[in-house]
């Protein structure tokens, strides 16, 4: 049997448990009680979006179903602002469980890529312009308000 670096128990020192903790800087895009959604640092594409839970959740495994239902929620919201601010029909919504899968942080989070199938690169190596980010998180979370 092929073996999996698997993470199955929570870290409260990843990256997203500390954005959540205002430890790390972000863009926010949107946030509720349940969700939190900010600009993915190293984009995919323009306008990419990650969709958390305020739940310490590694993967779709742990969780709960009405986080899941919250996520969703967000996610709709993000993707119809990201239709709007960008003016594209196309936005890709991808989720990967476990490093095997390409997981690379453990706290569970949709993406949200203004993108089609066709053009989707691997996600950037270096970080995006802060204030590029910041200008899009503006756009997306006043379309998200209105
Ligand atoms: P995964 O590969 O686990 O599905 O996605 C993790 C995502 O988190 C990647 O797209 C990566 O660019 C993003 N990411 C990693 N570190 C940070 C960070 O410190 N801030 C933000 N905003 N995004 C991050």
């Amino acid at each position: 049997m092929t073996e999996l670096n698997q993470q199955t128990t929570y870290d409260d020192n990843n990256i997203f448990a500390k954005m959540l903790d205002g430890d790390i800087p972000y863009h926010k895009v949107y946030e509720d009680d349940k969700t939190f959604a900010f600009m993915d640092i190293m984009p995919q594409a323009e306008g990419h979006v990650l969709v958390i839970p305020k739940q310490k959740a590694v993967d779709l495994a742990d969780l709960e179903p009405e986080y899941a239902a919250a996520v969703l929620m967000t996610s709709k919201k993000v993707m119809q602002a990201q239709r709007q601010v960008f003016e594209r029909e196309g936005v890709i919504q991808m989720q990967l469980n476990g490093s095997q899968a390409g997981q690379t942080v453990f706290h569970y989070h949709v993406h949200l890529i203004p993108s089609s199938i066709h053009e989707l690169g691997r996600h950037a190596v270096t970080q995006a312009d802060s204030n590029d980010l910041a200008n899009i998180a503006q756009k997306l979370a006043a379309v998200i308000d209105a």
